[in-house]
């Protein structure tokens, strides 16, 4: 696991470990230490931060795209009987 890998390591956090590590970050899955030092990293590396708000932004423009899918959630009419008639029938 990567938070496992940034505990190890311990002391600072490089960009590629802060990337690696973002998911995890957000999910706040982090242990509160490394999720200090990400946070010190993210606060000192505008690279970083930057690529946190482009990721976050990711995650819920597909939510959102997600949500709006939600609504449909009853087959069509014809969708259903067509795979019904699909089966094999005893
Ligand atoms: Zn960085």
């Amino acid at each position: 696991m990567v938070a496992a890998i940034l505990r190890d390591i311990g002391a600072r956090v490089t960009c590629a470990e802060f990337v690696a590590a973002i998911e995890s970050y957000l999910a706040r899955e982090l242990t509160a230490e490394t999720a200090a030092e990400a946070d010190t990293h993210r606060r000192s590396c505008g690279a970083c931060a930057g690529y946190l708000r482009r990721y976050e932004a990711t995650i819920d423009a597909a939510r959102s795209a997600f949500e709006d899918e939600e609504l449909e959630t009853e087959l069509p009419d014809e969708l259903a009987e067509a795979i019904l008639s699909r089966r094999p029938k005893r």
